[in-house]
């Protein structure tokens, strides 16, 4: 997989057929695997803090989540093929999980658009097997971790906005194998 360095960053350069092939590859053989969806904000504060930037380049997968980042590989002469957004993976996994009756894990946003995205899940997505479901405003992060743990989950989804979220990632990705990605606010426009 090709790849390409913005302020020590290497996002895939790849287009997002190829991109969603190799994710439903990993995810058939339980790998554990770790997206984060990087724009330019994301990118920008990666380099004014080494931890989190240290947390991002411990992503398998890190994908030019804003048209500037697109801009920017242009400026230096090293085109990315393509966006890819965070939302347009969320919902591609969804509707290829929810074909192949995969689990999914699910946390983040307010209590209220929890509510609406488990209807929606319900209504667009009902193959999908959901081990569990809850809002991003949790205190404690190992309990979070612990359901995670029982349930077993093919996917986590987690939607606590950066650097939340790739910090939760990061610390936690080791109990589980299969995807972990960070959504920022894409359960808020699923959940519409
Ligand atoms: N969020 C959350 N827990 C928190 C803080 C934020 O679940 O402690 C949720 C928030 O409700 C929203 C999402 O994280 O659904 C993304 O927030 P934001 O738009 O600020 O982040 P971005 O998309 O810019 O990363």
């Amino acid at each position: 997989l090709k790849r390409t360095t913005i302020l020590n960053i290497s996002y895939i350069n790849t287009n997002f057929t190829h991109f969603l092939k190799i994710i439903q590859a990993r995810i058939n053989n339980r790998e554990n695997t770790f997206i984060a969806t990087v724009n330019p904000e994301i990118a920008y504060y990666a380099h004014q803090n080494p931890k989190y930037q240290s947390i991002i380049n411990d992503a398998d997968f890190v994908t030019p989540d804003g048209i500037g980042i697109i801009k920017a590989a242009q400026i230096i002469h090293q085109p990315i093929q393509s966006r890819i957004t965070g939302f347009d993976v969320f919902k591609a996994i969804l509707a290829w999980g929810s074909q192949n009756h995969k689990s999914a894990y699910f946390a983040g946003a307010k209590p209220n658009v929890i509510a609406d995205l488990k209807a929606v899940l319900k209504d667009e997505y009902p193959g999908i097997k959901i081990s569990g479901i809850r809002d991003g405003y949790f205190q404690d992060n190992q309990v979070v971790a612990d359901e995670i743990n029982a349930t077993h989950p093919d996917m986590v989804f987690l939607a606590l906005g950066s650097p939340k979220q790739e910090e939760f990632i990061h610390q936690y990705r080791h109990i589980n194998n299969g995807l972990w990605i960070g959504l920022g606010g894409s359960f808020d426009v699923l959940s519409g």
